[in-house]
């Protein structure tokens, strides 16, 4: 898939659109998610156009990938859910229903986030 230049992560990257920056580096941007589904919701996106995780895994550089796994480290521990614990998530494609196709993870935490998905017959 190719990237696509006019989604709505590349536009914060570009500073059209404004966000809640809770991180930034060399490679990696990290934001509150608009829509929080927890106490701590929020996005990490790397710098360079990679559309999901599988294109951050396959092209990104040893040096973006190790900022992006640190990043995400550091604002656990900077937001204090790294004892209570949080879920990292990232969707990919249509099965994972992956909205904005720049790659981001989800750190979430803040609460008892429940079971990991829902069974089938609940959704
Ligand atoms: P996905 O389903 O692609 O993994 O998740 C995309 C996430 O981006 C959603 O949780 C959604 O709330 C968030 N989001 C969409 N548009 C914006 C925006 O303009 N600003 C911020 N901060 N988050 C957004």
């Amino acid at each position: 898939m190719a990237y696509d230049d006019s989604n709505i992560f590349a536009r914060i990257l570009r500073g059209e659109i404004p966000c809640r920056k809770v991180f930034e580096d060399e490679h990696v941007l990290a934001f509150d998610d608009i829509r929080p589904l927890a106490p701590t919701h929020v996005l990490v996106i790397p710098k360079g156009h990679y559309t999901s995780a599988q294109d951050f895994a396959e092209a990104a550089s040893e040096a973006e990938i190790v900022a992006f796994v640190r990043a995400i480290g550091r604002i656990a521990r900077e937001r204090g859910i790294d004892a209570s614990g949080h879920r990292l998530l990232a969707n990919h494609g249509a099965d994972g229903r992956q909205e904005v196709p720049h790659f981001h993870v989800h750190l979430v935490g803040g609460r008892d986030l429940g079971r990991m998905l829902p069974r089938a017959a609940e959704e």
